[in-house]
């Protein structure tokens, strides 16, 4: 399995910091990368993003629209996405599920939308702090999977990020044996909802990666790569994180 270290700039980046993504076309470009390379900007820089990139990594989204277009004022549709060259959006976010409101059937909306328009979705799962320490998070976890991937998905089409709520711009992580239990216990419910299809999805884990802990954490076997947030903005961070992916 590939891995994919993707990057989520959230609502940050103007204009001026296509340099970054230059930097990282740069460096990638001179290597034959066994990993993918994704980053996702927010939606004003997206076809800008494509054209710095040219080729040497995938440009993504943050969010989408269920429906292909209509009167949604402020909304971007999958298709609109694709349009503007992108290849995969994230879909459920933690921060989208929290501040927007949303919930797994409209993530699961969402992802049949990504794959209408011949994007892979990104979906993400994971539980809070409290739900951690009761001794709740793979029921969760599992719930979440059950409610957001809709019947279809297959290693093309869909990734899982695992970030764990608590996790996300605290500097926070759970340790490595909770990780691994965890996408362990993730990869279980793929299989049981999909069957063979599950045992090929990739399951990245989010939270908190950054240069000093992204080599522990990539090279745990059942980690399939990493969704990253406040590391994946400089070049030369993200860089350092892609770096993880060879063993120490
Ligand atoms: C995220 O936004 O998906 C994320 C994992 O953020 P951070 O790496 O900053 O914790």
């Amino acid at each position: 399995m590939r891995p994919l270290v993707a990057g989520n700039w959230k609502m940050n980046g103007l204009a001026s910091s296509l340099g970054e993504l230059s930097r990282l076309k740069e460096a990638l470009a001179a290597r034959a990368p066994a990993y993918d390379v994704l980053v996702c900007p927010p939606v004003t820089l997206l076809a800008r993003a494509v054209d710095a990139a040219a080729g040497a990594f995938a440009v993504g989204a943050q969010d989408c629209h269920a429906l292909p277009g209509g009167a949604y004022t402020g909304d971007i549709s999958a298709e609109m996405l694709r349009d503007s060259g992108a290849s995969f959006v994230i879909v459920g976010h933690s921060e989208r599920r929290q501040l927007h409101g949303e919930r797994d059937g409209d993530v699961a909306a969402k992802a049949g939308a990504a794959w209408r328009a011949g994007l892979t979705a990104i979906i993400c799962i994971g539980e809070s702090e409290a739900q951690r320490d009761a001794g709740d998070a793979n029921r969760v976890c599992g719930d979440q999977i059950d409610g957001s991937v809709p019947e279809g998905a297959t290693a093309a089409n869909t990734v899982i990020a695992y970030e764990p709520v608590w996790a996300i711009g605290t500097g926070k992580t759970p340790t490595l044996t909770e990780i691994t239990a965890m996408h362990g216990h993730i990869r279980s419910v793929l299989v049981r909802r999909l069957g063979e299809a599950g045992r090929g999805v990739r399951i990245l884990y989010g939270g908190s990666v950054k240069p000093d802990n992204a080599s522990e954490i990539l090279n745990l076997p059942e980690v399939g790569g990493a969704l990253v947030g406040g590391a994946s903005l400089k070049a030369s961070d993200f860089l350092s994180v892609i770096a993880g992916l060879s063993p120490s």
